[in-house]
């Protein structure tokens, strides 16, 4: 019998669940984008899109996702020919650094434990053997979403000034900016990109690139920029038409627009709090529930950990099917375990992840881990039994 009729749950990480004031503030006839309400809104919308990610600097839009502002914060500050470093604890640094071979760039990559985070030792040993600063950037990923690793910013920053290389810091924060607690400004991050479609609670399809006067330096002195991915007009509100670089995404906007008006209602901190504290239910449940079986975290530090997705392996096929099970049974789609076989089999199924990042909170956390549990039980995988309980002792301590 299947019991999952009734409101869905996409427990991916990303697209996230869209908010309904999100969806209603989407519902309308196609607004004027030559003038009025649409191009009026443009300047509050940019400042409450900075304030997400802790920046008075600039901000640029894209029509494009995660994958579209890598591109983009290349296209700006690094050109052909030159070098960058990549710091990669997972997958999607690992992707990142392919991309920006892609672009022409030489590209050295420096890795780390998936389930742990730099170890800045190696990251100084290297940019001081950089002796002509022929790195132009050091690329690093926030949040890596396959292994749910948290990496932090400001000791990276605190190495590049004490060797006084110029390298840019440039952050990928595409899975956790308005989940995990991200500055900005006051880590010393140049360039940081997020896409809509994870903490920002908008469908996928716009992307974001915020950058310091550093990075608009650099973008000077780089002899050509394509037009679509030149930052320039995209960072100047008053010019609307020329910010899309073409016709502006128009729906999405009104959407972000609400989108960040629930974020900023809530308060910035109280937003990270509440991922944080449902972060800590989920471990709870994981923990209990690893205790007797093959239920494991991909990370072991807690403090490593990201409070906007999570991942686990549990042996295969038992995560394919415990995703299977979930969502036909009980209407809960988990995330598929990304990057974490082997290079074979990438998407191995001894893995699954949750996603926890946006428009979530403690009913619907508590009714994915009361699910999983259930599968676990009806799939016969052995666990300590009461996982569930112990997340609601978490969510009873609040
Ligand atoms: C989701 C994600 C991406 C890719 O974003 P797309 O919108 O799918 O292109 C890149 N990096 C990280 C860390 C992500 O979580």
């Amino acid at each position: 019998m299947s019991l999952a009729n009734g409101r869905t749950y996409l427990a991916i990480p990303g697209p996230s669940v869209v908010p309904d004031a999100v969806l209603r503030a989407m519902h309308r006839a196609s607004p004027n984008i030559y003038d009025g309400e649409l191009p009026d809104m443009m300047p509050d919308l940019i400042r409450d899109l900075k304030r997400v990610a802790r920046t008075d600097c600039h901000a640029a839009i894209y029509i494009c996702n995660g994958h579209g502002t890598w591109e983009a914060s290349l296209a700006n500050t690094v050109a052909a020919g030159e070098k960058v470093l990549v710091l990669a604890t997972g997958f999607f640094a690992q992707r990142w650094a392919d991309t920006t071979r892609t672009c022409g760039i030489e590209v050295d990559v420096l890795e780390f434990d998936v389930g742990g985070t730099f170890d800045l030792d190696r990251v100084r040993d290297t940019l001081a053997a950089d002796k002509t600063h022929s790195y132009k950037a050091v690329l690093a990923v926030h949040v890596d979403t396959s292994s749910s690793n948290r990496n932090e910013f400001a000791p990276l920053r605190a190495i590049l000034d004490d060797l006084n290389h110029p390298a840019l810091l440039i952050a990928d924060c595409i899975a956790a900016m308005g989940c995990d607690r991200f500055e900005m400004d006051a880590w010393g991050v140049d360039v940081a990109m997020t896409g809509s479609q994870k903490g920002l609670m908008c469908p996928p399809g716009v992307g974001f690139v915020f950058f310091n006067d550093r990075a608009a330096e650099m973008r000077k002195s780089m002899k050509q920029v394509s037009t679509y991915w030149d930052w320039t007009q995209r960072a100047d509100p008053d010019a609307f038409y020329q910010y899309f670089g073409g016709t502006a995404p128009t729906h999405h906007l009104y959407g972000l627009r609400a989108a960040l008006d629930l974020i900023h209602d809530e308060g910035l901190e109280a937003v990270w709090d509440r991922h944080a504290t449902l972060a800590r239910a989920i471990w709870a449940a994981c923990e209990h529930w690893g205790q007797d079986g093959p239920l494991r975290l991909t990370v072991p530090d807690r403090a490593l950990r990201s409070h906007a997705v999570t991942a686990l392996s549990i042996g295969k096929p038992l995560g394919t099917q415990l995703r299977h099970w979930c969502a036909d049974t009980a209407g809960v789609t988990l995330g598929i375990g990304l990057g974490m076989g082997t290079p074979e089999d990438p998407q191995s199924d001894g893995f699954f992840r949750f996603g926890h990042m946006g428009h979530v909170n403690a009913h619907m956390i508590l009714g994915l881990l009361g699910v999983v549990e259930a599968g676990l039980g009806a799939l016969d995988i052995p666990h300590r039994a009461g996982g569930a309980s112990a997340a609601a002792k978490v969510i009873s301590g609040v």
